[in-house]
């Protein structure tokens, strides 16, 4: 079964790739069944189950303002970037008000995702 931290991280995947494609603000109640289109990790999931599973991630993730909703509108509350850890390798997807620190180890060496040449 899948924790929070896995479903939140794959939540903030879908908003990073979609406003790559000009989607910056996608609809809440049809994200879940976004998720399980786009992820085979989540391929067979009901789309109703899942979105009961990542209701709480996404009203956490409202209340500490890394997501903003207006009725069913979200949008995150600045451009995701993503960023990799020097310590543990996991690449965390963070807005400009987040603390730069990765969210797996917290460890705070972070270099851009995919690094730069
Ligand atoms: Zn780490």
């Amino acid at each position: 079964m899948d924790t929070p931290r896995e479903l939140e991280w794959y939540l903030r995947d879908h908003f990073f790739k979609q406003a790559g494609k000009g989607r910056p603000q996608l609809a809440r109640s049809a994200i879940a069944g976004e998720m399980v289109s786009v992820y085979l990790r989540y391929r067979d999931y009901d789309p109703q189950e899942l979105g009961r599973l990542i209701s709480p991630v996404i009203d956490n993730l409202v209340s500490n303002r890394v997501l903003l909703q207006d009725e069913d509108a979200i949008t995150t509350s600045s451009a995701l970037f993503r960023m990799q850890c020097a310590t543990c390798y996991y690449v965390s997807y963070l807005v400009d008000a987040e603390a730069r620190a990765c969210q797996r180890c917290a460890g705070t060496n972070l270099h851009e995702f995919p690094k730069k040449k």
